[in-house]
């Protein structure tokens, strides 16, 4: 039987359906026997736990989202709550998650044909081929909408692909990757699934990070890519159908944020009621509380706000300002609550067997990436003035 978070204190989650709850306790227990145990360690030697993409595809975690994979209907809500749980145990798990279920699947779901969405949405979802993303670049991050420098040009039934990309989660050991590109004859920003075997296309991956080391992110160079016209993606042809992805998977780093205060709050807790001092385990001391107080209160107003922005996409009222207040919001809030997580444990905060030190450094990548809080603010700021700051 499903059992809400303690940390859920409205409990949002017991509105769930039965089927969605049930499939939430099966994930938390595949996560608690499987990924638990294994992470910090992963974590310390950035490496990509492979062997777990089966077991992990196959609790149905990438079936949901769209009518040719899921058994079942169900609430985007549900798969906010999802997103959460898988990172309250390990948000790098998340990200490739994110990446290939959210990213991936999602740029092929919202711009993709009929036939595109049959042919490479069912084997996405159960694993048997992963996905990545490809839209920063070295010289473009935040100003992607315009700034794009790599090309994609129209030869009869073919595309050629030549440029560069940066930050790419999932795509040293991707299959696909969407390659986003501006088209040399119109100047639009047109969207490919670019086979990763294809000639001229290389990954290489990203060394010495400080944050989700477990995510293999690449940089990748396009080389007269040569890909078919039946594999540019039907309905993506400006950033505004980039845009309609990335309002998807916004909301879905909003949930995950939640998930990484979650899982560093649970710990911190855990620790305050088990360590002395003073006489007493501080969990008993005023000041203490004040902070799993403040958590709680960080982790309760986000929960709020998503199930608000998820019920809105299930409304079909979800706009591109809604996600992002829900993502800047939910991550801001997510890093305070990490540091005073850290603060908690003292010195042991810092230490990766104590449960909050890998939450606290993986925090900075959600905060920057799918647009930053500062981007993401001035989408809502563009929203409530009318006028664009940012162009
Ligand atoms: P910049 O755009 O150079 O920004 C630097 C700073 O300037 C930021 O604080 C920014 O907010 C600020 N800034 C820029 N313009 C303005 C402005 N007009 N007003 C105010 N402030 C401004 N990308 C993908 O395409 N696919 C992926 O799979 C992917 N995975 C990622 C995984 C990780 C771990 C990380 C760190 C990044 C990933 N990214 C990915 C890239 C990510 O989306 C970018 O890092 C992000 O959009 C910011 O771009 P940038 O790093 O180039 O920073």
């Amino acid at each position: 039987t499903f059992v809400p978070l303690d940390s859920d204190f409205y409990g949002f989650s017991q509105r769930l359906a039965p089927h969605e709850q049930d499939a939430l306790t099966r994930v938390r227990s595949f996560l608690a026997e499987n990924v638990a145990d294994r992470v910090d360690a992963l974590w310390e030697a950035a490496e990509f736990p492979h062997d777990l993409i089966a077991p992990l595809m196959a609790t149905g975690v990438g079936t949901w989202a769209w009518e040719e994979t899921r058994a079942a209907e169900n609430s985007a809500v549900f798969r906010g709550f999802l997103t959460l749980e898988l990172s309250r145990v390990d948000a790098s798990i998340a990200t490739f998650l994110g990446v290939t279920e959210g990213l991936a699947m999602g740029s092929i779901g919202v711009c993709g044909s009929a036939e595109q969405r049959a042919e490479w949405l069912p084997k996405l979802a159960s694993g048997e081929i992963i996905g990545a993303f490809g839209l920063t670049e070295p010289l473009s991050g935040s100003d992607s909408a315009r700034g794009l420098t790599t090309t994609a040009t129209r030869e009869g039934d073919t595309w050629v692909l030549n440029g560069a990309k940066r930050w790419i989660g999932n795509a040293t050991f991707s299959d696909i990757t969407i390659i986003w590109a501006k088209d040399t004859a119109d100047g639009q920003v047109k969207g490919f699934i670019v086979p990763t075997s294809t000639p001229g296309y290389s990954a290489t991956k990203i060394e010495r990070k400080t944050s989700l080391r477990i995510v293999q992110n690449a940089d990748i160079t396009l080389t007269d890519v040569r890909i078919p016209h039946a594999l540019k993606l039907e309905n993506a042809n400006t950033f505004a159908d980039t845009a309609k992805v990335l309002r998807l998977t916004r909301a879905g780093v909003a949930w995950s944020s939640v998930g990484v205060a979650v899982g560093a709050y649970e710990a911190a807790l855990a620790y305050a009621q088990d360590r002395v001092q003073f006489g007493k385990p501080i969990a008993g001391h005023q000041l203490i509380q004040d902070l799993l107080a403040r958590c709680l209160a960080n982790i309760t107003a986000s929960i709020a706000l998503c199930v608000r922005v998820s019920e809105m996409h299930d409304e079909d009222a979800q706009r591109d300002e809604h996600s992002a207040l829900a993502k800047s919001f939910c991550t801001a809030r997510m890093r305070e609550t990490v540091g005073w997580a850290r603060e908690i444990l003292g010195g042991n905060g810092i230490v990766l067997d104590f449960g909050v030190a890998r939450f606290f450094a993986d925090a900075e990548a959600l905060y920057s990436y799918e647009g930053t809080r500062e981007m993401n603010t001035l989408i809502v700021g563009r929203s409530i003035t009318g006028t664009a700051a940012f162009v």
